[in-house]
């Protein structure tokens, strides 16, 4: 078999391959993509970093591919559906930079405390300023963690050690997972107003971009400190800059950006900011075990072995994944709708499925519904392999029935979820092969296309309240592609669902919430 490596990969993971004595390998770096296709002809398996464009094109010419490893998390360089179609397995390695960012978030909270680059950079020019680079302990000092998953906790026990008290937001986190860090979990505005120091861990999602904007600076304690060393964009920087500006903040540290690099950002121009070029798993231990996981998992794969980290469903034979990929597309996109609209930490999802559908294995089905509802949450780290397994170590409760007797439609796939707060509940249905609507909301009827962003609104039914919404979207230049509605009674509550060509701003939402008759309203993307 011949694994062929296409980025530079750590000697580590690739004495992995070589040990091996019925793997091949080739390392064969910066290569133009006609000299790729021809050397991935007769490939079982490529290994990528970030560097490769895995293309359709590059993915059809691998004649024997069965595996595409990529040595890190994001796997946007890899055309995931082409491989899928193809029957080839993608798989990641999250989770191997995880000790790295943390540590580079403490280098960032000590730097910033002590204004260690500043007084670096006035000792380099030959200045002797020792009051001018007064700093503060950390210890004693409250941190917020906004995210405490495997990097937020990891951050979590470091900062108990240099004798921080540790609190956080995590709205999706389990509290036992909360208890056995030792960290008190709080609502946002109550963290925003105890907190010392403050550090985002979060995926970016559309829930988390600009979490931390011009209101939650304004909730915060004067003269606290903000770290962002997660994604750019969770942190507002217009509002970042205006804070430090004003004073409310007292100091902060980035290794992310909204745009990188961030050359012409006006966050450059300031002295008590720490940057960093986006370096949180730039290190030899990083870079090692992310070569060395994806080797032991390509070498898995290709062996007929436990799979790790796919991303895909390839497990499934082709001629299985052809017939049920609506299906999975389907019970993904109920998924993620169903976690964008209920919102909060899932403590139970029940799952049913009707009619036609029964006659296949469900098993992928339920992961690709647990994806949808986790992925909106996690982000990319979420995989069909991993979906089952994150859901018990949040403790989320899944339960699977299937019934032969159809209910209106000759297939239906229904998720009821629900959180300590509230229940909701979606079905689906494909009319024909591949037709995916929604046909269910909370026990509304309704006959929605799940497909990009989609406005769920609850309101009286009353005339004029769906113009009234119409036209605050049209001020906005937001077009309404579809539209459907739903209700019990005459006069009673009524459920509106838009598909839109453009996603809407946080204030335009508040401006339709506004309207009197309307209970609530949802953005969902999918
Ligand atoms: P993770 O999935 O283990 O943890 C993310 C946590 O965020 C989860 O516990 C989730 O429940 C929580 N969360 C999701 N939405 C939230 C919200 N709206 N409010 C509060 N909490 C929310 O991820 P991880 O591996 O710890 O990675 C965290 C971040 O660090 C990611 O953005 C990742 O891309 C980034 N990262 C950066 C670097 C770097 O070079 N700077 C390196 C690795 C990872």
């Amino acid at each position: 078999m011949k694994v062929l490596v296409s980025d530079p990969l750590s000697e580590e993971g690739l004495e992995i391959l070589k040990k091996e004595e019925d793997i091949e390998v080739e390392v064969a770096t910066k290569l133009a993509p006609e000299e790729l296709k021809a050397k991935i002809k007769d490939a079982d398996a490529l290994i990528v970093r970030s560097g490769t464009k895995v293309t359709r094109d590059l993915i059809q010419a691998g004649n024997r591919l069965r595996v595409i490893g990529r040595a890190g998390v994001g796997v946007d360089n890899v055309d995931v559906e082409a491989a899928t179609e193809k029957g080839v397995i993608v798989m990641n390695s999250p989770g191997a930079n995880t000790i790295s960012t943390a540590e580079h978030t403490v280098a960032l909270l000590l730097s910033l405390s002590r204004n260690i680059p500043q007084a670096y950079l006035s000792l380099k020019q030959k200045k002797w300023e020792r009051k001018k680079f007064m700093g503060v302990e950390v210890y004693g000092k409250v941190l917020g963690i906004i995210g405490l998953g495997r990097i937020g906790g990891e951050v979590a026990k470091r900062a108990q050690v240099l004798g921080m008290e540790v609190i956080a937001y995590d709205p999706f986190l389990s509290p036992e997972r909360a208890k056995r860090l030792d960290v008190k979990l709080l609502g946002l505005k109550e963290l925003l107003g105890q907190a010392d120091y403050i550090t985002v861990h979060t995926p970016l999602t559309d829930e988390t971009e600009h979490l931390i904007g011009p209101k939650e600076f304004k909730l915060m304690k004067d003269g606290m400190k903000i770290i962002n060393c997660a994604r750019g964009g969770i942190v507002d920087e217009k509002a970042l800059y205006e804070a430090m500006k004003s004073g409310k903040v007292a100091g902060g540290a980035l290794d992310v950006y909204e745009e990188e690099p961030p050359f012409d950002s006006p966050l450059m121009e300031l002295d008590n900011l720490v940057l960093t070029p986006h370096i949180g798993a730039s290190t030899e231990e990083a870079q090692r075990k992310v070569a060395i996981e994806i080797a032991h998992q390509v070498v898995d794969a290709l062996k007929g072995r436990t799979l790790r980290n796919a991303v895909n469903v390839s497990s499934i034979e082709p001629e299985i994944y052809e017939e049920i990929k609506p299906y999975l597309s389907l019970a993904e996109k109920l998924g993620c709708l169903e976690a964008q609209l209920l919102k909060g930490r899932i403590v139970r999802v029940g799952i049913k499925y009707s009619g036609e559908v029964i006659e296949y294995d469900l098993a992928p089905i339920t992961l690709a519904i647990l994806k949808g509802l986790l992925e909106s949450v996690l982000g990319e780290t979420v995989n069909y392999v991993n979906a089952r397994l994150i859901a018990r170590e949040r403790e989320i409760e899944v339960i699977e029935t299937k019934s032969e007797r159809l209910e209106d439609f000759a297939n239906l796939i229904s998720l009821e979820v629900e959180t300590p707060q509230a229940r909701g509940s979606v079905s689906g249905t494909l009319f024909g092969r591949s037709d995916a609507r929604i046909v269910r909301l909370n026990g509304y009827h309704l006959d929605a296309v799940p497909v990009g962003y989609m406005l769920v609104c609850a309101h009286e039914d009353k005339p004029g309240i769906i113009g009234r919404i119409g036209t605050i979207l049209g001020a906005q230049g937001i077009n309404i592609a579809a539209m459907t509605l739903g209700r019990k009674e005459k006069g009673g509550r009524e459920v509106t669902v838009l598909n839109l060509d453009s996603s809407v701003p946080k204030s335009t939402l508040k401006d339709i919430e506004n309207i009197k008759e309307i209970f609530e309203v949802r953005l969902a993307r999918l």
